[in-house]
């Protein structure tokens, strides 16, 4: 998951950067409206956390435009404590979600780890796919109850394919949702990395769609299921 954190103030925006980058996202960030706004314009990000008062370009401008421009990437707008107005308005510019400025990194995370899996249409904090469990808020995968050991990258990877199981995902989307935009960005290393975690879960988990990419295959119901 790659998000983008767009925000003026610097050291926000590096202890924003820091607790999303160990919690082990990709995370580009920028500190000005319109480099920000072009960003989100052509970067694939699967959220945005977007501070409302920024150079250049604010905050509510910007979402204004990329909702108009069909970008429906999940927004968490920053908002000052005491200006409900902003709150309304920002909501009502195409945000899906707010946070009071101060706030606590932990309640940042949850956040944005709530409207990730919204977005790929998941209810639940614990993502599963037949042996594999995805617990999102202690970012740990385990195979049939075991802890599977993942380098961030890995896991990046992995939760990836989880969120959006059973649908096949180019090498090209992969490579734009787990590097960072000054990332060399190579599409081999995503089979390098597909194949340990071949290795670490089940390989037949992972089908090579030839010539499209790769999907987490959802397992057929074998009867343990009392769904
Ligand atoms: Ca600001």
């Amino acid at each position: 998951m790659r998000l983008l954190v767009l925000e003026d103030d610097q050291d926000l925006a590096r202890q924003l950067r820091a607790a999303l980058t160990d919690a082990g996202y990709a995370v580009d960030v920028a500190h000005d409206g319109e480099e920000g706004h072009f960003l989100g314009d052509t970067e694939p990000y699967d959220a945005v956390i977007l501070d409302l008062g920024l150079p250049t370009m604010d905050g509510i401008t910007i979402l204004q435009q990329w909702r108009r421009d069909g970008r429906d990437m999940p927004v968490l707008i920053l908002t000052a404590r005491d200006r409900w107005s902003d709150k309304v308005s920002g909501i009502d510019a195409g945000a899906d979600d707010y946070l009071a400025k101060p706030f606590h990194v932990e309640e940042m995370l949850a956040r944005i780890r709530a409207l990730l899996r919204r977005a790929a249409g998941h209810a639940s904090n614990e993502i599963q796919c037949g042996p594999l469990r995805l617990d999102i808020a202690a970012s740990k995968v385990t195979l049939a109850g075991q802890n599977v050991s993942l380098t961030a990258l890995e896991f990046r990877l992995l939760s990836y394919l989880m969120h959006h199981q059973g649908k096949v995902i180019s090498r090209t989307e992969l490579v734009e949702h787990l590097y960072e935009q000054d990332f060399d960005k190579d599409s081999n290393t995503i089979e390098v990395f597909v194949g340990r975690l071949r290795r670490k879960t089940q390989a037949s988990l992972i089908e090579t769609v030839r010539g499209l990419g790769y999907r987490l295959v959802v397992p057929s119901d074998d009867g343990r299921d009392d769904g």
